[in-house]
């Protein structure tokens, strides 16, 4: 004969059964999977514009402007790991660099050797500009005062994203002492243990841009564990594919900003771990079938007249 004691226990275990897998459904099951993109350039050189000639056949801040806005989408971060400058001392040439610059529309701009060349209290004064420097310090004795913010944090599709800034004191081999006395660099390796375990409690994904060159970084990628992508700089290497170590991939786009790069990132995310699932990484190349706006073809003849009438004074001493 049925018993109904017994199918209210069934009906119980059943009830528990199901109550316990949606509890662990929604502890480790919630997967959210989405798409971003790392846009990210290096070692722009002072270069306004290309002259298709052997010297510079490729690249410019002119054309970068018109890769970077046609390649950003709601789901993208602009990023550039410096020397974004010129290597040479020119304030009238860094001041129409970093006027180009404003129009990439950057999330983070690193700074590196050739920034620090330029003066970074001259730099400083651009506020369009989003400089980010985790070691760079105004040489003060007494106190730990920075020239910009170490990092910045976005959030893309509900993904943090933390960009941090480092240079590497190596790299800086053509500065004047003068300059030197200015400022003071921590060691990159110092700075990086301190401030990536933070920053991996505050965000989802770590973008170091990094002013050390290629090999460096391989070593920094060894060593520090929670850098998810490092956008390489200095060293000038132009890498078609990124460099896998570990669970870090390493990107760089060349010399004198002959390319835009773009790194599609397929991330999930499962309660506070994310993955990086899949990526495809594309190097636009800046030739002369790249479009420049006429606005910015008006900034860069306003640079040209002010040179020309530089040299022409210059003659008449
Ligand atoms: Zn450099």
């Amino acid at each position: 004969m049925f018993n109904p004691i017994i199918k209210i226990r069934i009906n119980e275990k059943m009830f528990y059964f199901l109550f316990l897998t949606l509890v662990c459904l929604l502890l480790y099951g919630q997967k959210y999977k989405t798409q971003i993109s790392v846009i990210y350039t290096n070692s722009a050189n002072g270069y306004l514009e290309s002259c298709d000639c052997p010297t510079l056949p490729y690249g410019g801040l002119a054309r970068r402007i018109t890769v970077i806005n046609k390649l950003r989408s709601k789901n993208t971060i602009v990023v550039d790991s410096g020397d974004l400058l010129s290597a040479e001392e020119n304030r009238l040439l860094t001041e129409y660099c970093l006027k180009l610059a404003k129009y990439c529309d950057y999330d983070a701009v690193n700074v590196g050797d050739q920034e620090i060349i330029q003066g970074l209290n001259f730099v400083k004064q651009f506020k369009d500009i989003p400089f980010v420097s985790a070691n760079v310090l105004i040489n003060k004795s007494d106190e730990e005062s920075y020239f910009f913010p170490l990092y910045k944090i976005k959030e893309v599709n509900n993904i943090k994203i933390a960009i941090v800034g480092i240079v590497s004191s190596d790299t800086l081999t053509l500065i004047d002492n003068n300059v030197l006395s200015n400022i003071k660099i921590v060691n990159h390796i110092d700075c990086l243990n301190k401030l990536i375990p933070l920053l991996n409690k505050q965000a989802d994904i770590v973008v170091l841009l990094s002013h050390c060159g290629l090999e460096e970084d391989k070593r920094i990628a060894k060593q520090i564990e929670g850098i998810n992508i490092i956008v390489s700089g200095h060293s000038q290497n132009l890498l078609f594919q990124p460099l896998k170590i570990g669970s870090t991939l390493i990107v760089q786009a060349g010399k004198n900003g002959s390319y835009v790069g773009k790194l599609d990132l397929e991330v999930v995310k499962t309660n506070k771990r994310i993955k990086i699932d899949k990526y495809k990484n594309k190097l636009v190349l800046l030739d002369k079938n790249v479009f420049v706006d006429k606005m910015v073809q008006e900034i860069i003849n306003e640079y040209n007249y002010k040179i020309k009438k530089q040299a022409e004074k210059l003659l008449l001493k």
